[in-house]
């Protein structure tokens, strides 16, 4: 499951398995912030802490 994530603010998105999506919400905190987004993948161990 990706995620994007911004270094600069700490924010971060996920999407369900949309990468479409994602790249969508990435554009659109680099328009409203000028922060570059990375895309990442949500490993199994991140998952685990959520829930
Ligand atoms: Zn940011």
């Amino acid at each position: 499951m990706p995620i994007a994530y911004c270094e600069e603010c700490d924010w971060s998105r996920r999407v369900e398995d949309d990468d479409g999506e994602l790249n969508e919400v990435m554009i659109r905190h680099y328009v409203e912030t000028g922060h570059s987004v990375e895309q990442r993948e949500l490993r199994a161990s991140d998952r685990e802490l959520e829930s």
